[in-house]
């Protein structure tokens, strides 16, 4: 016995969704799972109206970060096309297609207002001939019942009178999706075809050409089993939306999650380990991912569950690791590969590794993504801090103690002998008492002062690796300021 081939089949017309990434790891899964199971990549890309090649590049890296490689593959559909027309010729010749030479307006005139839509089958036994506006359409049973016996949701069965005589190719002589995908499947020998809810409604007319292929080429490849994936939602149980919900797989990757909580994430939409687990170790996935315990109800895609994953997975990285990864969002300029529209806000020559080597450990426990790096560690870098002018209003502008606060910090700071942060923290505290406040108030107009703003990472080891001068010039800056 020959273990799973199976498939994973997108249209490049748009972004990379989210879905798609979702369809590809379950494909993927399913050939891992099984020591002799094969994942094929396969590029529909037909449809040269909606096709990009940009598009097709975004899959290949998309899937490239992902881990998701082809064991068979890429392959593109548009170089099947001659075995696309001989499958419609077999098909032809056998009498399960004929041609039509219908309009649509000529199909609506006859039909009349309210009738079901769909073709009405005028032409089925017309015996029209081949002409230069005719279209090839498939000859559907009139009557029974098609049930797709689906991995996910069981047995779903379409009665055959409702599935009109759909065109399998258009009077330009171009195959369409359904067979082309037919035949693709049935020459690679798929074994399951995983994909989207969104496919169930093709997938009897899809058993229908390949069982009349069967009998057209003499060639009984057996049917594959279907698996259609649940629906991904948003937040207000509607399915994504491409407009609205960010669904760009390339956008996660540029604003810094880490592949790995990336599939694990994934995993999760629709599928769940045993026990109440959420981090899962790609091992795991593959040990116990099966089709069969999908759920067919839709999954939330919440992006809020898949930030704090990722920071669970940042937080478990060795420091080393942290350091390396981030290096595209913080010194691109030496980088393989950059997140787009990311810029730091520093220049290179102004960028120091060994400073960020040293704060890297206290960035490592606070940031959920990559992107929100920059933003953290900006003042170590820029000449002089971004200010918060709102933060710097409250706490050293407008408060008299916040300045003498300052003032007394500049005095202590240029006499300390040791420039450490546990000697910077003690200053501070008793500079903090002498004046009355609690070291988090003393600590306010310092932290504004040297770094920007109210917030960041802990301000004792950051002034440590700012260093002395600096760190009084800055404060001298914001009493000038504030004067
Ligand atoms: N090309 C189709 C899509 O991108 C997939 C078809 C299939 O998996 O059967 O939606």
């Amino acid at each position: 016995m020959s273990g799973p081939r199976v498939r994973f089949a997108p249209s490049p017309t748009g972004y990379f969704h989210v879905g798609s990434a979702r369809t590809a790891l379950f494909n993927w899964l399913v050939a891992r799972h099984d020591a002799r199971g094969v994942f094929i990549l396969r590029v529909e890309d037909t449809d040269e109206s909606r096709n990009r090649e940009e598009w097709v590049e975004g899959i290949y890296s998309a899937m490239a970060w992902l881990g998701l490689a082809p064991d068979e593959g890429p392959f593109r559909q548009s170089d099947s096309k001659e075995a696309h027309q001989s499958a419609a010729g077999f098909l032809r010749q056998r009498g399960y297609l004929y041609y039509c030479d219908c309009t649509p307006a000529m199909v609506e005139e006859r039909k009349g207002p309210g009738a079901p839509p769909g073709y009405d089958g005028f032409c089925r036994e017309r015996g029209v001939e081949r002409g230069e506006d005719t279209a090839l359409r498939f000859r559907t049973p009139r009557e029974g019942v098609t049930i797709v016996h689906d991995l996910i949701r069981g047995d779903v069965e379409f009665e055959n009178r409702l599935i009109d005589d759909f065109v399998v190719v258009k009077s330009s002589g171009v195959v369409l999706y359904a067979l082309a995908n037919v035949t693709d499947d049935r020459h690679d020998r798929i074994t399951h075809v995983i994909r989207g809810e969104e496919h169930l409604a093709n997938a009897p007319k899809q058993m229908m050409l390949w069982s009349a292929l069967s009998v057209a080429t003499d060639d009984d490849v057996p049917l594959p089993q279907y698996a259609h994936l649940p629906l991904l939602v948003n937040e207000q149980r509607k399915k994504l939306s491409k407009r609205k919900d960010p669904v760009a797989t390339e956008s996660y990757r540029d604003q810094g999650y880490l592949p790995d909580a990336f599939v694990n994430y994934l995993a999760l939409l629709g599928w769940s380990p045993r026990g109440a687990v959420e981090i899962v170790p790609l091992s795991t996935l593959i040990e116990e991912f099966r089709l069969e315990d999908v759920s067919h109800s839709p999954a939330f895609f919440d992006v809020k569950k898949l930030t704090h994953m990722n920071g669970e997975y940042i937080r478990a990285l060795s420091r080393e690791e942290f350091v390396r990864l981030s290096a595209p969002w913080l010194r691109p300029w030496s980088t393989p590969w950059q997140p787009s529209d990311r810029e730091p806000p520093w220049r290179e020559d102004q960028f120091n590794e060994a400073t960020y080597e040293r704060i890297a450990p206290f960035i490592q426990e606070r940031v959920a993504t990559f992107a929100e790096i920059p933003a953290m560690v900006e003042f170590f870098f820029l000449d002089e801090p971004r200010v918060d002018e709102t933060g710097f209003a409250k706490v050293v502008t407008n408060d008299p103690l916040g300045r003498a606060v300052l003032k007394a910090a500049v005095e202590a700071f240029e006499r300390l002998d040791a420039w450490d942060s546990s000697v910077l923290h003690e200053t501070v505290a008793a500079i903090g008492e002498a004046n009355g406040l609690a070291l988090r108030k003393a600590q306010a107009p310092v932290r504004c002062a040297v770094t920007g703003t109210l917030v960041g990472p802990p301000l004792f080891e950051s002034l440590e690796v700012l260093g002395r001068e600096s760190t009084i010039q800055r404060l001298r800056d914001a009493l000038a300021r504030a004067a």
